[in-house]
């Protein structure tokens, strides 16, 4: 990894450690820095901060000596302290602020495992993190040191997924799965590969980020086990990729685990089309693919983190195009209320005709795409394959000609406007005459 420009740190504080400790991920945790006079050792904390550290019922603070060094100790708007040190801030209320925004609870079928989307689920499996995120989505349950893994509710999420075979995706998430011992990380993957119509299994972590040493090749040798495996981590800024981060990442892939990053677009963080195009270039260097930006959720202590969405989308106009695809990430909002992931960007199309569509490039080139005017639906690739799960076709249940309209809940009862039962309101009417057509040799195959 000598070929990479990425440095290794330690503040000033931690130089007289030796490097045993200093490369134990279990002294990492056990030196991590929570109070006043913990970060006075390492900056010196402006009013703002010393206010939050002090508030009682605050979110969990906690970082690893490891983090804290890449923080630059004059720069109190530093994007990495901001990321971890709470300011007072964090108790400003704001519009529309929520305590389960993503309404994760509603959509659980049972504690801790979320199944928004037809074929894949969310798994809580520990609410302990190496390092807490001030604008962390589930601070409703995530640092609460009394609740860790539950072996009940475990228990009762493979149950649900036995009985769930349209489930072929479980996302591990929490928490920081990588941060549960390593006998019931294993335990987790390993009874979860006795369910036959599970997939694939993935691990959303930050541990890579906070604490890279304890990507150790004893992890790697349990992970690699357990394939197909896939990781998402969450780096936010470029300078939390340095040389450890680097070299646990090298580890995860030549265990043959695929990476990929999320960031969470952060006012005074990473709202600004340099850094960000500089981080998801150095990401790609650290070969992590960068998967989603999300807009800043609408949580309790994150207001002075949000962003206007055109931010997102004038980040999104100064990296497609304009550097390597692979280092472009999917701009998303997760909807309030749980309508989950929603992908928001920049138009490239512009208009359209009935036979040539016109476009715009990265540069503002204008061009038009000319369609073909014998191409014949009916002769499109024939499948076997099941189609999308029944209830949740959206609008490919539309375009494949299921559905013809989809309204709004009280739709009907408010158009009858309280009116009689009459004559010209014969239910007939609305039955569509030519849906369905032509869709029936697919379902044959079934
Ligand atoms: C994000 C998320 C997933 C995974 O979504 P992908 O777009 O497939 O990465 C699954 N379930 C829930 C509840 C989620 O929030």
């Amino acid at each position: 990894m000598a070929y990479l420009p990425f440095e290794s740190r330690r503040a000033p504080v931690y130089q007289d450690v030796p490097d045993e400790k200093w490369n134990n991920w279990r002294w990492q945790l056990s030196n991590r820095l929570n109070s006043v006079e913990d970060f006075e050792k390492v900056f010196k904390l402006t009013d703002s901060e010393k206010e939050a550290l002090s508030t009682p019922g605050l979110f969990r603070v906690e970082i690893t000596p490891y983090f804290v060094s890449l923080i630059d100790p004059e720069d109190p708007r530093d994007p990495i302290r901001k990321q971890v040190i709470p300011t007072s801030a964090e108790m400003v209320p704001f519009t529309a602020m929520m305590e389960d925004s993503l309404a994760e609870d509603r959509h659980s079928p049972v504690p801790g495992l979320v199944h928004r989307y037809p074929d894949r689920v969310l798994m809580l499996v520990t609410t302990q993190c190496a390092s807490y995120c001030r604008y962390c989505t589930r601070s409703r349950i995530v640092g609460d040191p009394s609740a860790t893994f539950s072996r009940a509710e475990f228990e009762l999420q493979l149950e649900y997924l036995k009985r769930t075979p349209q489930v072929r995706d479980v996302l591990l998430s929490g928490g920081d799965p990588l941060v549960l011992a390593p006998r019931i990380l294993e335990e987790i993957l390993s009874r979860l590969r006795e369910i036959p119509h599970i997939e694939i299994i993935r691990i959303g972590t930050r541990v890579p980020v906070f604490l890279p040493m304890r990507i150790t090749s004893e992890l790697t040798e349990v992970l690699e086990k357990y394939h197909p495996l896939w990781m998402n981590i969450h780096v936010n800024h470029p300078n939390e990729i340095s040389a450890e981060l680097a070299e646990a990442c090298d580890r995860l892939t030549k265990a043959g685990i695929p990476l990929g990053n999320q960031s969470v677009l952060l006012a005074g963080v990473n709202d600004n089309v340099h850094v960000m195009r500089k981080l998801v270039q150095d990401l790609v260097r650290i070969r992590v693919r960068p998967y989603y930006l999300y807009q800043c959720d609408l949580v309790e202590g994150a207001g002075h983190f949000r962003t206007p969405v055109g931010k997102g989308i004038e980040i999104m106009e100064g990296l497609r195009g304009h550097t390597s695809g692979y280092a472009v990430p999917l701009y998303m909002i997760d909807a309030p209320g749980g309508g989950g992931k929603i992908p928001v960007g920049p138009n490239y199309l512009l208009s359209m005709s009935d036979h040539k569509v016109i476009l715009r490039n990265f540069e503002g080139y204008i061009t038009t795409y000319e369609e073909p005017t014998d191409y014949r639906p009916e002769d499109a690739a024939p499948t076997k394959w099941r189609r999308l799960e029944p209830g949740q076709e959206g609008l490919t249940g539309m375009l494949e000609g299921r559905q013809m309209f989809i309204k709004p809940e009280g739709f009907d009862e408010i158009h009858e406007r309280g009116g009689i039962q009459h004559r010209l309101k014969d239910a007939s009417k609305w039955v569509p005459l030519g849906i369905g057509a032509g869709d029936e040799a697919d379902e044959a195959e079934d």
